[in-house]
């Protein structure tokens, strides 16, 4: 049987009981989750979230690519438009994890491999270390000018083989990161 026929089997299931029609265009906790596109790390099961309470960006590795800072852009100024005159603040949450297959992306051999046989270049979705990488995607926001620095943005590691998300850094404005 095909994936696809299973996955339409649980629709079914889903939309039998449906009740959740009228939720609002922003999500309910005015949060975005970026995170890795791994099927080990569903924010929807890990961090227990409900439909319509988060809005979740995935792709390898959950780092901030300028894809990802185009989208944080656009979200930001519809975002704003829908407040009004007086914006106000929403979170970024960038979430990475333990034994994350971007970790190979870091080895320069492994990068000069894929720019070779597909014209990929992964260097900036590698990480070599999840602190640094995640403090990188800020300097990497901040230095974005349709970003606003009123997101407030928060850093964690989530870890696969025991079910924990770390707080690498608590949730701060973005412009008021240290530089
Ligand atoms: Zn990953």
């Amino acid at each position: 049987m095909s994936s696809t026929t299973i996955l339409l089997d649980r629709n079914r299931q889903f939309a039998s009981d449906f009740a959740a029609a009228d939720l609002p265009v922003l999500p309910r906790l005015r949060t975005v989750v970026l995170t890795c596109a791994d099927q080990r790390v569903d924010p929807a099961h890990i961090l227990g979230l409900e439909l319509g309470e988060v809005a979740v960006m995935r792709n390898n590795g959950g780092r901030v690519t300028e894809a990802v800072v185009e989208e944080v852009a656009t979200l930001a100024f519809m975002v704003a438009k829908m407040d009004g005159p007086e914006p106000r603040p929403w979170e970024l949450v960038l979430m990475q994890h333990t034994k994350c297959g971007a970790e190979r992306f870091a080895d320069p051999d492994f990068q000069r491999v894929l720019k070779e046989h597909i014209g990929v270049d992964v260097s900036s979705s590698a990480i070599a270390d999840h602190e640094q990488s995640l403090r990188e995607d800020v300097e990497r926001l901040r230095g974005a000018p349709g970003v606003p620095g009123y997101i407030v943005v928060s850093g964690l590691l989530y870890d696969v083989q025991n079910g924990r998300v770390r707080e690498v850094f608590a949730p701060t404005p973005l412009g008021s990161f240290a530089s």
